[in-house]
Order: C-alpha cells, then structure tokens, then sequence
C-alpha cells in the first residue's frame, strides 16, 4: 500500500443549520476571528448565536497609561457591536476573569457548564485546546474550560448545585484547529458581516489588526486586514474544495 490509505479523510462539510449555537472565547474578540462567518452565516437562517467570553479582555491595549476599568467597559460594549454585526440575536454574557489569568478550573468549568446547561445550544464552539505551540495560556485554558463544561453540563450529576437541568449538545466545533476535519462552508456576505464585526472591537484595531485608526495609511492598513482575513477563509475552504469556508475539528459524539 502506498500512503494512500492513511492520508485523513477529507474533511466533512455543513452541519445542519443548529437552532442555537453557543460560542466560548477567551477574549473579546475571538469568536469573531475563529468562527465569525460560520455564525453569521447560521444567524441569517435563524439561528440565535449566544457569545460566553471568560475574560474582561483587561490586558488588550499596548498603551501604558490607559485606564483598565474604562477598556473592559469598552471592550464589553464592543464585544456586543460585534455579536449585532454578526446578527447573532442571543446572549453575550462575560465570566469576567482577569485577562491572562483564566485558569481551567472546577469553578470555571461550573460557570461554563452553567451556561451550557442554561442556554441549551444544539452546537458549542471554542478554541481548540490542543492546539500546538499555541503561547497565549488563556486561549489553551478557554478551550478546555470549553470541552470541560460540555462533558460536565451533559451529565446530570456534575454540579447538581446549578439548579438548571444538564444539557448534551449535538456537536462541538473547535476554532484554530490543530487538526481541523470539518469544514463550514461560508458566502461573500457571510465574510462582510465577519468584517464588520470584527471592526466593532475598535479598540483592538492597532494591535491585533494593524490598523493605525487616524494614520494616512489607516485605509490602506484596512483593506490588506479584510485581504488577510479573506486569504484565511480561501485557505480554509481548499481544505474541503470550496471557496470560501472556516475549518474547525468537529467532536460530534458527545
Ligand atoms: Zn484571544
């Protein structure tokens, strides 16, 4: 046999369109970079998209002397102009642990689970936790509260204490994949509305986009961002043989 036979399969496409989906981040932000088109794309067949972010995004400026509870206000605020650009419909709710600092703890894993158990979605996305070399230890702690609070909101005896009946979703999708197998296919609308949103995080412009707000060459900075974030989708989508797409590792027994 050559290495035919062992090559992964190729990666499965659409999920059936969930009636709620639940997205766990670690910042404000996130969701919008890993999985923002596939949201919108949901929204727009009615879907109602709820947000759960664990941290208050408190370390997300470059400048020494900004004034903290001013930008976790701000980023909170955002991170709600971002869920309406997607046309999410559903919550935004916030852990609020410090920025940098989510540990994957028991009492992080009931908070998430807690969410899980209360807005019942049929589809939970998160970073994947295993993902490699990955350096940003909120992201890695996010995906594993994320994995952490599905097993835990789907049995009825973790944290009886919540008082809310245990919930198993359908399907976990995990963005930043290490080793993506699924593919959700996305249209040109779908990639405006991801834009959109993720331009609503105005205070994240400078450092996670390059965009210097006020500079002459701010549009220009503008347009190569919407052509990065445009080179992703296509990237991902070849993995399926589509245009554009996001890719995800798709855990579907649960
Ligand atoms: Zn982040």
């Amino acid at each position: 046999m050559t290495g035919e036979a062992e090559r992964s399969p190729a990666p499965t496409v659409d999920l059936a369109t969930p009636g709620r989906a639940l997205a766990v981040a670690a910042h404000p932000d996130d969701v919008e970079f890993g999985c923002g088109a596939t949201l919108a794309k949901w929204a727009a067949a009615g879907c109602v998209v709820h947000h759960l972010v664990c941290t208050d995004g408190s370390k997300g400026s470059w400048d020494p002397g900004q004034d903290v509870a001013d930008l976790v206000a701000q980023r909170r605020d955002e991170q709600r102009a971002a869920a309406r650009a997607l046309g999410a419909g559903g919550e935004v709710a916030f852990l609020g642990w410090p920025d940098g600092e989510l540990e994957a703890g028991l009492r992080q894993r009931g908070q998430v689970a807690w969410w899980i158990r209360r807005l019942r979605p049929d589809v939970v996305l998160g970073h994947d936790p295993w993902k490699r070399y990955r350096l940003h230890p909120d992201h890695r702690h996010a995906g594993f509260l994320t994995v952490d609070g599905v097993v835990a909101a789907r049995d009825p005896h973790f944290f009886p204490e919540h008082g809310v009946a245990h919930h198993r979703p359908a399907a976990l999708l995990l963005f930043e994949a290490d080793e993506p197998d699924h593919v959700e296919r996305v249209g040109e609308g779908d990639l405006t509305r991801k834009l959109a949103a993720l331009e609503a995080h105005r205070s994240q412009l400078r450092s996670t986009m390059s965009v210097d707000v006020g500079s002459p060459d701010a549009a220009a900075q503008l347009d190569a961002f919407h052509q990065r974030v445009r080179a992703r989708l296509v990237e991902h989508g070849a993995l399926a043989g589509v245009e554009l797409g996001e890719a995800f590792k798709l855990v579907a027994d649960l």
